[in-house]
């Protein structure tokens, strides 16, 4: 709100709360933005000058960091805001000429504080549109995919790793036009500032860190991997998520997290477990639930010896297996159910099949699902520097 008030409207509101118009120099000061240059920063912030906004808290303060382009060259500035609890600046600083120091009041503050104030109230923030946001048009299908789905051992291999360089600053921020300007403007300005230098620097490249920590006595995958119990699960991390999963299911039906200790990265939720060696399974086929449960109404089963049974392609069937893989146990119920019928299926377990699957699984596993983990908590979608 502050950032759209004008000097005299401001000096009002302080006289109608019966404050002192002397005092909070340093809370208020920022108000001192010409109207020029507030209007010039309303035109700049709605034409979508600004390209990124990210903040961050600790218990007193709010740290804003933005870019703004620069209105005639392709650049952009780096502006840092620090904002006490109650919602007033109290400092900020741009790597722009006029924006040097503790309490710089340039446009691109203004810009960046006009974010803040439209994030804050409308829910809303104005940002320029980079050419990853938009929807690429080039192969958009025409109609919708039906093929059959690829095998995980039939996709294409990862290239394998090269050497990585370690940079924590990339040479282009370095070779930028205004980092004269950041370097002398943090080492300068901010020897008085409380502004915290974390703040002011971008994190650097995830694999370049991963790269410089060789002497650690475990690589940062696989210690990854530890901490996400993918590597090892005991009894009592089981018991635990166990305990977790049921209470956070709000269903009536709760499902019990069955894991593989063998490979942790598997677990089956089974719908019920009989005695010590069966699991139940309930399928409610909705198209036939007002039907009679036949081959011809249910088509995942078949008919052996007047007897119904799961087909082993059916999708099914692999979910059952897996279950009876991940809880050890050697059979399984599946029930059928409709309105009108009734039907128990069983199903052994084929240690065959079970082979066979986890082979896939496992393939799958090590080749795109460790590096979706890897892109996702540890490099955190950063490139790759070769
Ligand atoms: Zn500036």
């Amino acid at each position: 709100m502050y950032t759209t008030w004008r000097l005299p409207e401001l000096k009002e509101e302080l006289r109608k709360r019966g404050a002192s118009l002397r005092g909070k120099k340093r809370t208020w000061q920022y108000l001192n933005f010409t109207t020029k240059k507030l209007d010039q920063a309303l035109h700049l912030y709605e034409s979508r000058f600004l390209t990124v906004v990210r903040s961050s808290w600790t218990e007193d303060s709010c740290f804003i960091k933005g870019f703004c382009k620069k209105t005639m060259k392709n650049l952009q500035y780096e502006v840092n805001i620090k904002l006490n609890k109650e919602g007033p600046p109290e400092e900020s600083h741009c790597e722009c000429p006029a924006g040097s120091g503790v309490n710089a009041t340039c446009k691109h503050i203004a810009v960046l504080l006009y974010a803040v104030e439209n994030m804050a109230q409308q829910k809303c923030i104005i940002l320029s549109e980079v050419c990853t946001q938009q929807l690429q048009k080039w192969n958009c299908p025409s109609k919708k995919y039906t093929g059959t789905p690829i095998k995980a051992d039939k996709l294409p291999r990862k290239r394998s790793v090269k050497r990585l360089l370690f940079a924590p600053y990339p040479v282009e921020n370095i070779d930028r036009e205004s980092y004269n300007y950041k370097v002398r403007n943090l080492v300068l300005a901010f020897p008085n500032s409380t502004m915290p230098m974390k703040q002011c620097y971008e994190p650097a490249n995830p694999y370049a860190v991963e790269a410089d920590h060789q002497y650690l006595n475990m690589d940062a995958r696989r210690n990854l991997l530890n901490e996400l119990k993918l590597v090892d699960i005991t009894d009592a991390d089981i018991k635990n998520i166990q305990e977790a999963t049921i209470n956070q299911t709000e269903s009536k039906e709760w499902h019990l997290q069955r894991f593989s200790k063998e490979r942790p990265y598997l677990a089956a939720s089974p719908d019920g477990l009989l005695g010590s060696q069966t699991l139940i399974e309930v399928k409610c086929p909705y198209a036939s639930r007002f039907k009679n449960i036949t081959p011809n109404t249910v088509p995942y089963l078949f008919k052996e010896n007047s007897d119904l049974q799961l087909k082993t392609n059916s999708p099914y069937y692999y979910q059952i297996q897996g279950q009876l893989y991940c809880t050890g146990r050697d059979f399984c119920n599946l029930i059928v159910y409709t309105f009108k019928d009734l039907k128990v299926i069983f199903v052994s377990r084929n240690d065959a099949f079970i082979v066979n699957m986890l082979m896939n699984l496992d393939s799958f596993y090590e080749n795109y699902f460790k590096e979706v983990i890897f892109n996702k908590y540890l490099y955190y979608n950063y490139e790759r520097i070769e």
